[in-house]
């Protein structure tokens, strides 16, 4: 499932050809992607509009177009959107769901093999600050992302560190992937409560966020699955992967085998030497 250095791979991607074009035309093939709005109301709204920018909120990638009007668009479990140039034919390109036609030729396509992914418009700047206002917490590349406001995110809070990073609406665009990679660098164990954090802890685990964020967009993202490129690449941050996905192999600081355990409902893993199990959570000797 991409997470937020993956859309911002695909927004770096996208944003060079879009900006300052105009979005000739949307056309919704599966009423699903944006329900339930109807497909014609989205795209009366968004037809003829100049492309102002290119922008990322969390795991959302935003088209944001004239007069306040801006599509908002989820990759979800399997979305992908490709880059097609004018004149290539689009009509066997399997999993299509919409297809974003610019005024140079130039198309967008949202393809997606198991239907999760959405696309919405929104009216106005403020409609759209409501919307992420309610889903989105704290944007981890921002300024605002310092130690301090993460202590003010955790404090008081007995949820697992682990779930705590992948709640949306605490800190947005972290998913299973970039949680373990952080909580590793940040030598946590993913079910310390995370309101027990000693100042330090926090500080680590807010620079291990993002520099595992920021490694993961140097890699231009993870593909795990079905993750692309806009030109159909892959990511390497597969390959890059600390401990996520490599349960048996050396530990990169300490060379104990890493294990797998389960975190907050998602597969995860952890180096049992540098990621101490919490002593609240150890079972009672006999
Ligand atoms: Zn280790």
């Amino acid at each position: 499932m991409p997470e937020l250095p993956e859309v911002e791979t695909i927004r770096r991607q996208l944003a060079p050809h879009m900006e300052g074009r105009v979005l000739g035309e949307l056309e919704v093939l599966d009423p699903r992607w944006c329900a339930p709005a109807h497909p014609e109301e989205v795209a009366d709204a968004v037809r003829g509009r100049p492309i102002a920018r290119v922008s990322r909120r969390g795991k959302y990638l935003l088209v944001e177009l004239a007069d306040e009007v801006t599509l908002v668009m989820h990759l979800r479990m399997t979305g992908t959107l490709l880059r097609v140039d004018e004149g290539e034919d689009t009509a066997d390109r399997p999993h299509l769901r919409a297809r974003l036609r610019l005024d140079d030729g130039r198309r967008v396509l949202f393809c997606d093999q198991r239907r999760f992914g959405t696309g919405e418009v929104l009216l106005g700047a403020e409609t759209v600050e409501d919307y992420f206002g309610s889903r989105l917490g704290i944007e981890p590349l921002s300024p605002g992302f310092t130690a301090e406001a993460l202590r003010a995110l955790a404090r008081n809070r007995r949820a697992p560190v682990k779930a705590f990073l992948l709640s949306q609406e605490r800190v947005a665009g972290v998913g299973n992937i970039y949680a373990d990679e952080a909580l590793f660098r940040a030598r946590l164990h993913p079910l310390r409560p995370v309101g027990t954090l000693r100042r330090g802890q926090i500080s680590s685990l807010r620079d291990a966020v993002v520099e595992s964020l920021e490694a993961g967009i140097d890699a231009r993202g993870a593909t795990i699955d079905d993750f692309r490129h806009t030109d159909g690449a892959r990511g390497s941050f597969q390959d890059r992967f600390l401990v996520h996905r490599r349960e048996g192999e050396p530990c990169p600081r300490c060379g104990s085998p890493i294990r797998k355990l389960r975190a907050a409902g998602r597969g995860t893993y952890v180096c049992p030497r540098c990621q101490p199990r919490p002593r609240v959570a150890r079972a009672p000797r006999a």
